[in-house]
């Protein structure tokens, strides 16, 4: 068993969903007997609306203070507005992994047994948000344009924590995707970092092999079970965990864990989905998926297992499902049945 020790923990509900889901997921956790103490804090345009501001300063010390989070998502206005507080809490807290499991959990979709670990660099490449138009003429927006940036030490960091996580997890494979034949500088040097730190550290600890994103996009939706483990640059990860989510049941299924040496936030990969906020509609697995992340990530496996589970049984054993998933169960009705789990044991 875990210890009792309390553990302070940021909480932050979010926008459009987030504060229905997040609910669930805390109904859950205590239900669980769980080690984490909230400290609640807004972000995203909830804090837009109440202080002004899409990342208040008592959010950021709050972080700082549990290096901790369990966040809904916030959303960020498209074009214009704000820049995207995600992003921003990333780079504030150098969260430079973020770490994707896809797993089914339903059986008899259209892919069974997926079992694959995506992880994203989470600070670099075309996220820097190094942007600008140039005016021609009259046209002040004639010419767009973007710099993207990678570094030697930013594709050292997060290929040793792909290496070591893969080799901890005792995962079989790990598959670099790069378009280095494209981009050659940007993306040229994630792909000789990976072979070159393979080479010289990994080659008898596990295997690695390369590939094209485009290529890599195909190969998943014909044959993703020849993928175990895959790193790739922001945006490429950003894309592809879409799709790994999309194999497994849907963004109401895909958690994601942001890492960095002082802090960790979880959070589900999915967005505020204002389609269906406020409707009581809203899958929360993704989110308790992310908080079972976060109950390893402070080695409280016995929980996090318990949680999972708990969802398992839920989802498969009872059948109650959300309507994504093609079920009936609202989230409170799916968060009350996972609760029932729990507390049989
Ligand atoms: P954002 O700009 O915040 O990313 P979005 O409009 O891109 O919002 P997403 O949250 O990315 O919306 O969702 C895309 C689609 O998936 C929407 O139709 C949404 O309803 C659905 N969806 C996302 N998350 C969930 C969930 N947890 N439960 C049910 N449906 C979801
Ligand atoms: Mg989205």
């Amino acid at each position: 068993m875990s210890s009792s020790a309390r553990i302070p923990a940021t909480l932050i509900a979010g926008d459009g969903i987030g504060p229905e889901i997040v609910e669930s997921a805390v109904a859950v956790m205590e239900a669980l007997g769980s080690p984490f103490e909230w400290d609640r804090q807004e972000a995203g345009a909830a804090a837009m609306k109440a202080a002004g501001d899409p990342l208040p300063a008592a959010t950021l010390d709050s972080i700082r203070r549990t290096r901790l989070a369990l966040k809904g998502p916030l959303e960020t206005p498209s074009g214009g507005g704000w820049r995207s507080s995600n992003v921003r809490l990333r780079e504030e807290f150098r969260l430079f992994a973020n770490v994707r499991p896809a797993r089914t959990i339903i059986p008899g979709g259209r892919f069974d047994n997926i079992d694959l670990l995506l992880i994203r660099e989470n600070l670099e490449g075309l996220y820097i948000g190094h942007e600008h138009y140039v005016q021609i003429d009259d046209d002040p927006h004639a010419v767009a344009m973007a710099t993207g940036i990678n570094t030697r030490q930013g594709c050292r960091h997060i290929l040793e924590y792909a290496f070591e996580t893969a080799i901890a997890l005792g995962r079989k494979k790990v598959t670099v995707v790069h378009k280095a034949n494209i981009m050659k500088a940007l993306t040229g040097i994630f792909l000789e970092t990976a072979q070159q730190m393979h080479a010289e550290r990994y080659k008898d600890r596990i295997a690695m092999d390369t590939i094209i994103v485009d290529a890599c996009a195909m190969k998943l939706v014909l044959n993703p079970w020849q993928f175990d483990t895959l790193v790739t640059t922001n945006l490429f990860g950003d894309i592809l965990s879409d799709l790994t989510a999309g194999l497994v049941g849907g963004l109401g299924m895909a958690p994601g864990a942001n890492i960095g040496a002082d802090a960790a936030i979880f959070e589900a990969v999915h967005g505020s989905a204002p389609d269906i906020a406020g409707k009581g509609l809203a899958n929360p697995t993704a989110l308790l998926l992310a908080a079972a992340q976060m109950l390893d990530h402070v080695k409280h496996h016995e929980s996090a297992n318990r949680l999972r589970k708990a969802i398992d049984d839920t989802l498969n054993v009872d059948q109650v499902r959300t309507g994504d998933l093609g079920g009936k169960a609202g989230t409170r009705e799916y968060t009350q049945a996972l609760v029932a789990r729990i507390k049989q044991g």
